[in-house]
């Protein structure tokens, strides 16, 4: 069985959450979401996500942001964090969709 190490965020209301790849090891996790934005310094913490660090908000919603586990807002390109602002690629099978040749 893999273990998936996973950061959380230690402001109280706070529901941020960085997961690591399976089988990384604490340290490259922890590298990883040093550099989406979270502050991770002090090995035991507190530990703050990127939303909390910079912006002094709280993440409420769970969404699909790979950098805190936020809430996402769809783009006209992808998808952008309403929490820390991580820009997520659009999917390829989404740009499928539009059809510029309708005519
Ligand atoms: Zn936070
Ligand atoms: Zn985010």
């Amino acid at each position: 069985m893999t273990m998936i190490q996973a950061i959380t965020c230690d402001t109280d209301i706070c529901i941020a959450l960085y997961v690591g790849q399976p089988g990384q090891v604490p340290e490259l996790i922890r590298l990883g979401a040093q550099r989406v934005g979270w502050d991770v310094d002090r090995l035991d913490g507190p530990h703050r996500c990127p939303s909390c660090h910079r912006n002094g908000e709280s993440v409420l919603e769970a969404g699909e942001c790979p950098a805190c586990r936020g809430r996402t807002t769809t783009l006209r390109h992808g998808e952008a964090c309403q929490y820390c602002g991580h820009v997520l690629p659009p999917l390829p099978d989404e740009l499928d969709d539009e059809d510029p040749t309708d005519d």
